[in-house]
């Protein structure tokens, strides 16, 4: 028998996953050019060649212990330099490796930052719509997650609602900018604000509150889009970054927690992430991709070839009649459903072929989100479905 948390989170096991294998059994029927797979965030983006020849010049260049060894559990002390160096490079902070964590993609570092966090029964505040798997990792260590709703004329952070749920039991705040699913930037304004109100609060229930930044998207930015580097604004920030879509590395789970000086009991943090990275069985971030990360960290990836994506997709849906926020980072759309059962409105489109997910799923409900990580190709052969879809629901062409 297996464990009774685990038989509900089987049974209700990733909604996007199941897609991605709808996707699958679809194009052995139809065949894989009239399937049009918008479920995951898989980066269709090659990675750039700098990772290729970072890899190969470890390979040949590096002696094999220091390549696949075991190392300190916050990963190798060089590369960490390497990163803070990066960081302060791009956002004029004063970081050094002491501040860096090297975890198994945001995923890792979320979890080891939770675990290092957070006491049963603490607070976890997201905003929807979030990245759904903050549920799991919230329970994984017995903190409540508490669902801030959404706003959703802008799809910024409600902080009104967000100043009324904050409670002496609030740990840690999970930001996501650009984010999943909506695309859109939290404006420099409104994470002054948010930190305001989190300064405050502190203060009133002399507790520590942590803003966790969860930033996978950061160099996903179109039209010069500026992503505020958020440790500049609140000294309780950490940041965990990833380098699955920046590098297009989802497989090699490669990321970094930042804990900055100023962070309360920001010596404990470290010690604490340290230590969870070793026992919740991650030990360290895999070793051969750290020590690429040395000749590769500034290689860019083509942020123009989604940005194609986003304004053939972005544009054409609107001129259907679908009403969508017009996304500033990321490889998302969140578009209106046509329906109020967001999961009725995705099997509607699924029977076109078309997988999208419900917004339900990112605590959002009437809401579905496309993941235009995907061949421009693919994006042009699906708009006949998505017109089509729109007629059933009698949209005005
Ligand atoms: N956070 C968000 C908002 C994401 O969208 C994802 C992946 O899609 C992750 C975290 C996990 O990323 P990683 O592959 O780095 O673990």
């Amino acid at each position: 028998m297996i464990s009774k948390s685990m038989e509900g989170l089987v049974k209700n096991s990733s909604v996007i996953r199941a897609m991605f294998e709808e996707g699958k059994r679809l194009a052995s029927i139809y065949g894989e050019e009239n399937v049009y797979d918008f479920s995951l965030g898989n980066p269709s983006v090659a990675p750039p060649a700098g990772v290729k020849e970072a890899l190969l010049k470890v390979l040949n260049g590096e002696d094999d212990k220091l390549i696949h060894g075991y190392m300190n559990n916050s990963g190798y002390e060089d590369v960490r330099e390497r990163i803070a160096e990066s960081i302060n490079k791009l956002f004029g902070t004063s970081f050094s490796q002491d501040n860096i964590v090297m975890t198994v993609g945001a995923a890792g570092g979320l979890n080891v930052i939770l675990k290092s966090l957070i006491d049963p029964g603490d607070e976890v505040v997201v905003f929807a719509p979030f990245f759904g798997e903050y549920r799991n990792y919230i329970s994984n260590f017995d903190g409540k997650l508490v669902v801030i709703s959404p706003d959703i004329a802008s799809f910024q952070p409600n902080l009104a609602e967000l100043e009324e749920r904050l409670s002496p039991k609030t740990k840690a705040v999970i930001v996501n900018t650009p984010n999943n699913p909506t695309g859109v930037i939290y404006s420099e304004d409104t994470i002054k604000k948010l930190a305001d109100i989190l300064n405050r609060k502190q203060k009133e229930y002399a507790s520590s509150i942590y803003l966790i930044s969860d930033e996978p998207y950061r160099e996903l930015a179109y039209d010069q889009a500026e992503v505020p580097y958020l440790t500049k604004y609140y000294d309780n920030t950490i940041v965990g970054y990833s380098f699955s879509k920046s590098l297009s590395l989802p497989g090699e789970r490669i990321g970094y927690l930042v804990i900055p000086d100023e962070a309360d009991a920001s010596e404990e943090i470290k010690a604490a992430a340290n230590v969870a990275n070793r026992i919740l069985g991650f030990v360290n971030a895999p070793s051969l991709i750290q020590r690429a990360l040395m000749h590769c960290l500034d290689s860019g990836v083509d942020v123009e070839a989604y940005n194609r994506n986003r304004l053939l997709l972005y544009n054409s849906l609107i001129s259907y009649g679908y009403s969508c926020i017009k996304p500033q980072g990321a490889f998302y759309l969140f578009i209106k459903s046509l329906e109020p059962d967001d999961t009725a409105f995705c099997n509607a489109a699924k029977r076109h072929n078309i997988l999208i997910v419900p917004g339900t799923s990112f605590g959002c409900p009437g809401f579905a989100r496309i993941a235009y990580c995907v061949d421009y190709d693919m994006i042009t052969r699906s708009l006949p479905g998505f017109k089509k879809l729109a007629e059933e629901y009698g949209l005005k062409q």
